[in-house]
């Protein structure tokens, strides 16, 4: 008797534990209320390797210091040759092959397929099941593929995540490329799993630089790459405004005689160049061209590639810009219509990249702000609007930014789109990121008019890395005014310690 009680007891306990188990996997849901964030990384974020995984594993995107030096050192003769002979289409040819070389295992064939099939990137990080607050697992990827493809790698993340985390939707943050992918991976696979979206100096719309280059348009002048190596002297510290006075002053010394002379190269050597190396090199990544602005984008197949030889190519490449690229306001207008919270953070003040027409442009060192913002009008780099300048569209709220330099109202979404000014591309602050974060876990759609503390222009502060209001007050972060008896100060008390 006490057997058969002893088996009753087993079966039920057994029973019970199994329904237990059954009814924990069927409620595994998580609610912690941090919803998990996914990092949508941007363009080689993540380095490439060959031989991935192996002992034989090395870098494949020619960026390895030793490399480089190499070639250096064997271009210095040809040089020299080309400079006495004035031959420049044979050091042209021999540039393009060292090149070539250098970047061999990174590059495509005509079709856009990765012609060493060893590499890849270096390292993964897989899907997580921890999402605590203000924090976020990183979703890396062959940057070279199609953003389609990327796309289809981003779902299987964020099902995958859903799965580990008991969470039924996740927040993406999307920088740069990112944001491309993002917006493929919405128009592909919908909105269910997506609470919230926020593109970060997203890539969604092209970048001139990469335009310039596939349009042919090399042009090289001083002062765009005096402004641009200028980026860099951020912030008004004593000592900052001194460096900045002298940059500005002597700057031009230095740069003048070698853009010009580099500017004659480039004029002699363009088209061989491009022919042996720069539309094969680099017209032949699928990934590449998301960066192409749409205006352009027609132009610079016609430049860049063969309608015969890439058909395959462009097939990939022309479904992103038409059926995403260029659809990009439908398809947000479709994901907020269908419950997702969507921001868009711009930022400014920096040189563009100093190649070619668009080198005057406002940006963030490699995105045009026009661009991130869809669509904003901006003042070019270190200029303003103009005095008395309004406003372009009157929608009832003031668009234009204390320091008169961007006018919001011509962007696709002038509510939602948030403009940091002295912020590198995506070389976040703690207060970028703690900004990011409120947007995530603050419940509903936000807008510029819903949050005081983050108003529709702030200022990346050099000193204190926080987000702060943008005002008439702080917004001269350009200062030459130096502050001599505060610099003699400085110098004492360092020569003292
Ligand atoms: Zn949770
Ligand atoms: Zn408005």
């Amino acid at each position: 008797m006490k057997k058969l009680l002893a088996v009753f007891l087993s079966v039920v306990i057994a029973f019970s534990l199994s329904l237990s188990i059954f009814a924990q996997s069927e409620s595994d849901e998580c609610n912690c209320g941090n919803i998990p964030v996914i990092f949508v990384t941007g363009f080689a974020y993540t380095d490439l390797v060959a031989n991935a995984g192996t002992e034989e594993e090395y870098g494949a995107f020619g960026v390895e210091t030793e490399a480089i030096t190499d070639m250096i050192k064997r271009l210095i003769l040809p040089l020299f040759e080309m400079l006495f002979t004035r031959n420049y289409d044979k050091f042209a040819h021999k540039l393009s092959a060292e090149v070539n070389d250098l970047f061999y295992d990174a590059s495509c064939d005509e079709n856009g397929n990765p012609k060493n099939p060893t590499v890849d990137i270096e390292v993964y990080d897989p899907p997580s099941p921890y999402h605590f607050r203000n924090t976020k697992s990183t979703f890396r990827y062959d940057w070279r593929k199609d953003v389609f493809d990327i796309a289809a790698e981003l779902n299987d993340y964020i099902e995958e995540t859903k799965r580990l985390t008991g969470h039924s939707k996740v927040a993406l943050r999307s920088e740069s490329m990112g944001g491309a992918v993002t917006m493929a991976y919405l128009h592909t696979y919908g909105y269910d799993s997506v609470e919230t979206v926020i593109m970060q100096s997203s890539a969604f719309e092209g970048i001139e630089m990469m335009t310039s280059l596939f349009v042919g348009d090399l042009e090289l002048d001083p002062q765009p790459v005096m402004n641009y190596v200028g980026n860099f002297l951020e912030g008004n510290s004593t000592e900052m405004v001194f460096y900045r006075a002298l940059y500005k002053t002597f700057a031009s010394l230095a740069f003048n005689p070698v853009v010009n002379i580099l500017e004659g190269l480039i004029v002699n050597i363009k088209d061989v160049v491009y022919e042996d190396c720069i539309k094969s090199l680099f017209g032949y990544i699928p990934g590449i061209w998301a960066f192409v602005a749409e205006d352009s984008y027609e132009e610079a197949k016609e430049f860049m590639l063969d309608e015969e030889v890439n058909a395959e190519l462009i097939k990939k490449i022309d479904k992103y810009h038409y059926e995403v690229m260029n659809r990009k306001e439908e398809i947000i207008e479709d994901a907020m219509a269908n419950g997702i919270n969507f921001a868009i953070i711009s930022n400014y003040g920096k040189a563009a990249v100093p190649l070619g027409e668009q080198s005057t442009n406002q940006s963030d060192f490699l995105i045009d702000t026009k661009h991130t913002s869809l669509g904003a009008t901006c003042a070019p780099y270190g200029e303003t609007l103009g005095d008395g300048y309004v406003q372009k569209i009157d929608d009832g709220h003031n668009h234009v930014s204390p320091d008169n330099v961007i006018d919001a109202s011509t962007c696709a979404f002038p509510e939602i789109t948030w403009f940091v000014k002295d912020m590198m591309h995506t070389w976040y602050s703690d207060g970028y990121n703690e900004f990011a974060y409120n947007l995530i876990y603050t419940p509903g759609q936000e807008t510029i008019h819903t949050y005081p503390e983050y108003p529709q222009f702030m200022l990346n502060n050099q000193e204190t890395e926080a987000l702060e209001p943008l005002t008439k007050e702080n917004a001269d972060t350009q200062s030459t005014d130096v502050d001599y008896i505060a610099l003699f100060e400085l110098l004492i008390a360092s020569a003292e310690k």
